[in-house]
C-alpha cells in the first residue's frame, strides 16, 4: 500500500476532531454521473442535451416542475438503485469508531446516509423532504415522493394539490441557513479536514477549508482535478477509490 495512505490514516487517528467535506467525485464512484462532465446527465436528456439552469431553476419549476421530476426520476429518486461507494463506506466506518466528528456534503443522492453517515450536513439542500411552495407545514419524506415519481406522477400537496418542491437549494434561492451555519462551525472545529472529490469552485464548499486553515488545522485534498488551495495543503491524493480502500483496510486492521 502507499506509504502516503498509511500517513494519512495516522493523522486520521490523531486528530482530534476531523470532518470531511465531499463533492460529485464521490458519488461518481457510484455511478451517479456528475452534471457537465464528458459523460454527464446534462448531455443526455430524452429530447437531447438537458439544462441544468432549466431543472434547477426555481423560477421554471414553479412555471414546470415536471421538468425537474423527470430529469431527477433517473439520478435522484432511483436510489434504491445505487449503492454507496467505498468512500460512503469507509467516512461511515470512521465515524462509527469517532475518527471523523461529521461530513459536509455538497452532494443531493443522499448516499452518505444510505452509507450509515448520521452526521451529514447538506449544504445544497436535501430530497429528503419535499414541501408545499403555498402551505406552510405540509411536508413529505424522500421515500413516499420517489415512490410517486418512479410511478411517473408528480408528489402533490395534500391540501391545496400543488406539486410539491424537494428542498434541494435550486438556482434562485438561497442556500439552507442552518446547514451553512452548521457546515462554518463545523469547519472552524477541525484540526484536520478531508476534502474529496471536489475541485473546491463553488461556495460555500470553496471557502470552507480557509476557515480550518485560519484556526491552525490542516487539510488533506483528494481530487483528481487541481485545486486552489492545493499548495496549502499537508497532503494531496489524485484517486479516491485507492485511498478509501486503503484506509478501509487499515481501519479493519485496528478493529
Ligand atoms: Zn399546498
Amino acid at each position: 500500500m502507499n506509504e502516503e495512505i498509511k500517513i494519512l490514516f495516522e493523522r486520521i487517528k490523531k486528530a482530534r476532531y476531523c470532518v470531511a467535506l465531499t463533492g460529485a467525485g464521490v458519488s461518481t464512484l457510484s455511478g451517479i454521473r456528475d452534471f457537465r462532465g464528458k459523460n454527464g446527465l446534462y448531455n443526455d436528456g430524452p429530447a437531447g442535451p438537458l439544462d441544468a439552469e432549466k431543472i434547477f431553476d426555481i423560477e421554471y419549476f414553479e412555471r414546470d416542475p415536471s421538468v425537474y421530476y423527470k430529469a431527477a426520476g433517473s439520478f435522484i429518486y432511483n436510489i434504491n438503485e445505487k449503492e454507496p461507494s467505498v468512500v460512503h463506506l469507509v467516512l461511515a466506518a470512521l465515524e462509527k469508531q469517532g475518527l471523523l466528528k461529521a461530513l459536509i456534503t455538497q452532494n443531493i443522492d443522499l448516499l452518505h446516509r444510505k452509507g450509515g453517515s448520521r452526521r451529514v450536513i447538506e449544504v445544497h439542500g436535501s430530497p429528503q423532504v419535499h414541501y408545499c411552495l403555498r402551505c406552510a407545514g405540509v411536508r413529505m419524506g424522500f421515500d413516499e415522493a420517489a415512490a410517486i415519481v418512479r410511478s411517473g406522477d408528480l408528489p402533490r400537496c395534500k391540501r391545496c394539490n400543488r406539486v410539491l418542491k424537494p428542498a434541494i437549494t435550486f438556482f434562485g434561492e438561497s442556500l439552507p441557513a442552518e446547514a451553512l451555519r452548521d457546515a462554518g462551525t463545523e469547519a472552524q472545529n477541525a484540526d484536520l479536514m478531508l476534502v474529496l472529490g471536489t475541485s473546491l469552485t463553488v461556495n460555500p464548499a470553496a471557502s470552507l477549508p480557509a476557515y480550518t486553515l485560519r484556526n491552525g488545522g490542516e487539510v488533506v485534498i483528494v481530487n483528481n482535478m487541481p485545486t486552489h488551495l492545493d499548495s496549502q495543503a499537508i497532503q494531496h491524493f489524485d484517486d479516491l477509490g485507492e485511498v478509501f480502500g486503503g484506509l478501509g483496510e487499515l481501519l479493519e486492521d485496528t478493529l
